[in-house]
């Protein structure tokens, strides 16, 4: 039986740890993975955990302990998840306007390259010819996600190759030989609607004609998660069962099988996040009441980089009286969480609680102000396990020459 995380438990950490502090609940990242998985159990279906949502390697060896395959965006984090014990062969790298070495390199490593740029794959099959395969990124031009920012597959979208560039692909791969294993794509991040996702899938099995030799279609992600009350999910069980009967009809014309696969991030790591902050100050002005709390945009940006709604609760209070309350940073912008939010009485050292917060968080996080990171804590088996000391203040000089 899952057990979520309970307010003592949290409130255990920070007393322990310290705010502001990321915690992140091992069984509820095994939770969404094993959804994912029976939702497509009745097709070989592969899930690339798309790790630039968050990349404690703790995470990452959790994710590979469940079964998990690694989707990475830069070299980094490709040598991150071979650190993390997975195999060349489990990580997909997928790269976006990255200089040829980088991908050169991704080579060396034996793990599978998506390529999503025509330049790069001439380059690519000019070295390689057959003797790498590779998988192509395509943009269908699929307007698909929750915030333009986040939106991959509009016309205006730096993302994939055009579909409507699909003769010169085949030159390139008929003049040099490629191998192409894989067709790829990624429309964006939040989709609530299946349709969206069954839609991406006939443009890629028209696409998929072209190539004789492939062995899966990887259809990114864009599993969207509740962030409001009532927000929906993506519903996976449908999906599962609509995307497999489509793939096995497509089997059959294509005569080969076809492995599906998917690159979720937030999907598998949102909700077991949780990031805990303290009210510095109450401040009362003529238009509203002010929480100040110890963070800012500086640990979490979602709010004001893409108008991310994050529920905020008081652990502290939580049978206080509700109040509302305008909930801000300590950072020299302004960096509004929320806007008229109701929250049980906050008074000033109460920790407040932003959910949903293990995807884009603390990976987003900067030194602005020249503050310091937050520290981030597993909970795993009801133990809780430091896994990133907090900044301290010789960290801002770190990399730093001083010449004068
Ligand atoms: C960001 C990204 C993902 C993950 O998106 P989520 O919305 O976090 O699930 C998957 N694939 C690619 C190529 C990405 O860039």
């Amino acid at each position: 039986m899952y057990e979520p995380v309970t307010n003592q438990q949290l409130l255990d950490v920070a007393n322990e740890f310290g705010t502001p502090v990321y915690v992140y609940h091992a069984e509820k990242i095994a939770q969404q993975y094993h959804k994912l998985k029976d939702a497509f159990k009745g097709h070989p279906t592969k899930f690339f955990y798309a790790c630039k949502a968050l990349t404690n390697i703790n995470v990452l060896k959790y994710m590979h302990q469940l079964g998990a395959s690694l989707d990475c965006v830069s070299i980094n984090e490709v040598k991150l998840g071979l650190k993390a014990g997975f195999e060349p062969k489990q990580i997909l790298f997928t790269p976006n306007c990255v200089d040829f070495s980088e991908i050169v390199e991704a080579v060396d490593l034996g793990v599978n390259i998506n390529i999503d740029n025509i330049s790069i794959l001439e380059q690519f099959g000019n070295r390689y010819g057959s003797g790498y395969p590779v998988c192509i990124r395509i943009n269908p031009h699929i307007e698909a996600g929750g915030n333009y920012k986040i939106s991959t597959g509009h016309i205006d979208s730096k993302f994939g190759i055009s579909i409507h560039q699909m003769r010169h692909i085949e030159r390139v791969v008929k003049t040099t030989h490629l191998h192409v294993q894989g067709l790829h794509m990624h429309t964006g991040s939040e989709i609530k609607d299946v349709n969206v996702f069954l839609q991406a899938l006939d443009v890629l099995f028209e696409v998929a004609r072209h190539f004789k030799e492939l062995e899966f279609l990887d259809l990114g992600s864009g599993f969207k998660v509740p962030y409001k009350e009532g927000d929906p999910e993506t519903d996976v069980v449908t999906l599962g069962a609509k995307l497999t009967e489509a793939v096995k009809e497509f089997e059959a014309e294509y005569n080969r099988s076809l492995e599906i696969w998917f690159e979720p991030g937030k999907y598998l790591v949102s909700e077991s996040g949780s990031f805990l902050v303290k009210a510095n100050v109450i401040k009362q002005t003529t238009a509203t009441v002010f929480v100040g709390v110890n963070s800012g945009f500086n640990h979490l940006i979602r709010p004001m980089f893409y108008d991310a709604y994050h529920r905020i609760t008081n652990i502290s209070n939580p049978t206080g009286a509700e109040r509302i309350y305008t909930v801000v940073g300590n950072i020299c912008e302004t960096d509004t969480f929320a806007w008229d939010r109701v929250l049980n009485e906050v008074r000033e050292g109460d920790l407040l609680l932003f959910h949903n917060a293990g995807a884009y968080g603390f990976e987003m996080s900067s030194n602005f102000n020249s503050r310091l990171k937050p520290a981030e804590v597993m909970i795993k088996d009801g133990k809780a396990f430091l896994i990133r000391e907090r900044d301290e203040f010789k960290d801002l000089l770190r990399n730093q020459i001083e010449v004068l």
